[in-house]
């Protein structure tokens, strides 16, 4: 390779993972034919030597597209990986780039020991699948959703594998089979080419989609209650806000445990890059929040995937029913951020994940040869999603219904470096296409024209909606937006022992306001609960503060 693919101080890592977790062999056929994906045979082969260079268990060899081995198993497209194939059906359908490398790692380790990262129900579960089934999971590199649910799949091809087979494809290099299925966004799951769920499922829905073939639309987990479980401080939500909440609460004594219902990291694991967290000139958003994250789970539990049923105030404590366990805890932080807001325009609900998206980084790969998007906004998220995906060669228009942006300065600078169209006082009144975005009417918000261009994506990106269902749940006071209502010194919210940070409360919604949050509240429910004899008459001000 011209420059390193993996850096020296990522081999380190992998090779300290191998060397405490790889006990066994484990066998990669790797298959490559030239002419077709040139470049991602080239780093599929690579990244498969690094792994075989870093642990005598790597097994690696390497085959062509078309010759006997490659007809034995069935194999037809470049660059193709079979992970451990006399045992397990899981294979990587184009290079295992980006995260997926990592994700790689993870399906080596399963593939070599026999055992699946799911929970023991859910593995159970798996174990009735009694007919075929072919999980193919579409991914990019850039999707942070994306490692999960293709190592959902592939650990159920582990724990099932007379039935179940995993694929992991990804969809730059497949375009023709993404198209085939209509799939243009990740990670989207298809089980024996029926569409069974668009991005990160929890481990619960994906067994269901997988018993029953259809798209899940309920957590379907019965709860086995068992034993409540006793915490200091239950926080919700694991992004920037909830991380460094754990972070501190933990390190402060509190018996604390992080309720994530996807995937850690919230909004920044989506933000192509951040130049304003202090510390860091320009950083991945990725890069950043898994720093958070690997930090704070040194210290707290953290449970992916566990969604939040049901509150209850008992006495002086909360009783927490969530889709796996029972937790009577002290006190709640809520952290669940926000999300983005729909533009409610006919086609976009129907042809989301086929060419309508909402995060630039996990979806604009596909596009990134010049395919024509939209991009739909004009605030600091609209600007940068088009400056990331002019960046990554594709060919991006605003579309922005006034005529100044609301981006801060700095972007609006480099917007203007672009040279990227920007479609002035316009809005966009229908999104249409048969399976995949085609064309998006526009209407001049001036003089009411309409005018048909098309196009083969389009990204919105016009605003957030509070994450507030929990907040409703337990009767939380919110301002006219939906937000919760916090003391902004000590992050008490209008209910005793519950507390709010980052963006679900409102006001500037950036990182380090989140962080600075997250902090607080963490501090104030330990003193809270540290502190009992002297919180009531506090918490008695908050709620006359907020109300
Ligand atoms: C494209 C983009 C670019 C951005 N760029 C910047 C930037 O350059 N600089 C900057 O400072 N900020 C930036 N921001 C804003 C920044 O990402 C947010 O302010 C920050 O992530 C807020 O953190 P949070 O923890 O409050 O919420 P989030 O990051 O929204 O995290 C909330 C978490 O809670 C989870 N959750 C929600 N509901 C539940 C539930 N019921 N149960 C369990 N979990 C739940 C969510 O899945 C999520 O993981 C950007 C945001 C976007 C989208």
């Amino acid at each position: 390779m011209e420059h390193e693919l993996i850096p020296d101080e990522v081999k380190k890592v992998i090779k300290d993972t191998f060397l405490n977790e790889l006990k066994n062999d484990v066998h990669v056929e790797v298959y490559t034919k030239e002419s077709v994906n040139d470049k991602f045979n080239e780093a599929a082969v690579y990244i498969m030597n690094v792994f075989a260079e870093l642990s005598d268990h790597v097994k690696v060899s390497f085959h062509t597209v078309g010759d006997e081995q490659s007809k034995k198993r069935d194999v037809q497209r470049s660059p193709t990986l079979l992970i451990e194939p006399d045992t397990y059906r899981i294979r990587y359908t184009g290079a295992p780039l980006g995260e997926e490398a990592r994700s790689l790692l993870v399906a080596l380790l399963m593939a070599a020991t026999g055992k699946g990262i799911l929970s023991g129900p859910t593995s159970q579960k798996i174990k009735e699948v009694k007919d075929n089934r072919n999980i193919q999971v579409f991914v990019t590199p850039t999707c942070p959703y994306c490692p999960q649910q293709g190592l959902s799949a592939i650990s159920a091809a582990v724990t099932n594998p007379a039935f179940v087979s995993a694929e992991v494809v990804e969809i730059y290099e497949n375009q023709d089979l993404a198209e085939s299925l209509g799939s243009l966004a990740v990670p989207q799951t298809f089980i024996n080419e029926i569409f069974t769920g668009a991005g990160l499922q929890s481990e619960e829905l994906f067994a269901e989609a997988l018993l029953t073939l259809k798209e899940p639309v309920f957590d379907s987990e019965e709860l086995t209650p068992g034993e409540p479980v006793e915490k200091d401080l239950v926080i919700i939500g694991g992004g920037p806000a909830g991380l460094t909440a754990a972070i501190y609460a933990v390190r402060a004594g509190l018996n604390t445990i992080v309720l994530e219902k996807t995937a850690l990291g919230g909004q920044v694991a989506i933000t192509p890059v951040v130049e304003n967290y202090p510390g860091f000139m320009r950083v991945g958003g990725k890069s950043l929040v898994d720093l958070m994250v690997q930090q704070a789970t040194q210290y707290s539990d953290i449970h992916l995937g566990e969604v939040v049923k049901e509150i209850n105030r008992e006495d002086e404590r909360y009783r927490i029913t969530t889709s796996k366990a029972i937790y009577i805890t002290k006190g709640i932080l809520l952290a669940t951020g926000a999300d983005n807001k729909r533009l409610n325009a006919p086609g976009e609900k129907r042809l989301y994940g086929r060419g309508v998206s909402y995060c630039s980084t996990c979806d604009g790969y596909f596009f990134k040869d010049g395919k024509k998007v939209f991009v739909v906004g004009g605030g600091n998220t609209a600007v940068t999603d088009a400056l990331y995906l002019h960046n990554i060669g594709v060919d991006v228009t605003i579309i922005h219904r006034r005529d100044t942006l609301r981006a801060q300065a700095h972007l609006r600078e480099n917007l203007e470096k672009t040279g990227i169209p920007v479609v002035w006082n316009s809005e966009v009144k229908e999104i249409q296409g048969d399976k995949l975005v085609k064309s998006v009417r526009i209407e001049n918000t001036k003089d009411g024209t309409l005018k048909e261009e098309p196009a083969e994506g389009i990204f919105i990106a016009i605003g957030y909606v509070p994450n507030n269902e929990i907040a409703k749940m337990i009767g939380l006071e919110l301002d006219e937006n939906g937000y919760i209502k916090a003391d902004l010194t000590t992050m008490r919210t209008s209910l005793p022992h519950v507390y709010a940070a980052g963006d679900i409360t409102g006001g500037v919604k950036q990182i380090g306001v989140a962080v600075g949050q997250g902090t607080i509240a963490a501090m104030t429910a330990f003193e809270d609960i540290a502190s009992p004899y002297w919180v009531k008459k506090e918490n008695a001000d908050a709620v006359k503060s907020t109300s």
